[in-house]
């Protein structure tokens, strides 16, 4: 696959962004918040991301090192994205494609990231 630009959403539509990624490089992750969640994750640089809907309005949840926000709808409460830092320290946002119109997360095959060891 390569890069598509795609729309994601929370559930009742108050967030709403657009995004550049490769739904290819999904990861799922066993950490404490990750496995919880059950979110399939894309990584694309903050500056492929643009958020349409819900400015102001979303929910910021943080915990244990307090790098990244998990994102989340006060109405729906469904985290459709986080935003973090790069290994190189760039913003990042961290897509979950479950959220994404178009995408069916059981035709990809994510690549499972052992991050409770991390
Ligand atoms: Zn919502």
């Amino acid at each position: 696959m390569a890069m598509q630009n795609l729309t994601g959403s929370c559930h009742c539509g108050a967030i709403a962004y657009t995004v550049e990624v490769d739904p290819a490089t999904a990861i799922t992750c066993n950490c404490s918040i990750c496995s919880r969640l059950g979110a399939v994750w894309a990584f694309a640089p903050a500056t492929k991301f643009k958020l349409t809907k819900g400015e102001g309005k979303l929910g910021d949840y943080q915990f244990n090192k307090h790098i990244a926000h998990h994102r989340f709808c006060p109405t729906c409460g469904i985290e459709s994205f986080a935003q973090g830092k790069g290994k190189d320290g760039s913003d990042q946002v961290g897509i979950n494609l479950r959220c994404c119109d178009g995408i069916d997360v059981n035709k990809l095959s994510p690549k499972q990231v052992d991050g409770r060891s991390l």
